[in-house]
C-alpha cells in the first residue's frame, strides 16, 4: 500500500515521450473488451479503430494507468 505513488513518474515520462512523437509506428490491432485500438509503439498513445470501416477513428488518447501493463 505504501509503494511509489502511481502516476507521478509515469506521467512525467509519458509527457516527455508524447511530446514530439508523430505516432508513426503503430501496433497491430488490439482489442480490450469491446474497444479495438492500435497504440503507438513509441509512446503508447492509443487511437481507436473501427472494424466496420477498417480505419482509425477519433483522436489519440492516453491509456489509463491501469491499462498500461497491457502493452508493456
Ligand atoms: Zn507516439
Amino acid at each position: 500500500m505504501n509503494e511509489l505513488p502511481e502516476g507521478t513518474i509515469v506521467e512525467q515520462t509519458f509527457a516527455a515521450r508524447v511530446f514530439g512523437c508523430w505516432h508513426m509506428k503503430m501496433s497491430k490491432l488490439t482489442t480490450t473488451g469491446n474497444v479495438t485500438y492500435r497504440y503507438c509503439t513509441k509512446c503508447g498513445m492509443r487511437r481507436n479503430y473501427d472494424l466496420k470501416s477498417s480505419e482509425s477513428i477519433g483522436p489519440f488518447y492516453a491509456p489509463k494507468v491501469s491499462d498500461d501493463l497491457h502493452f508493456v
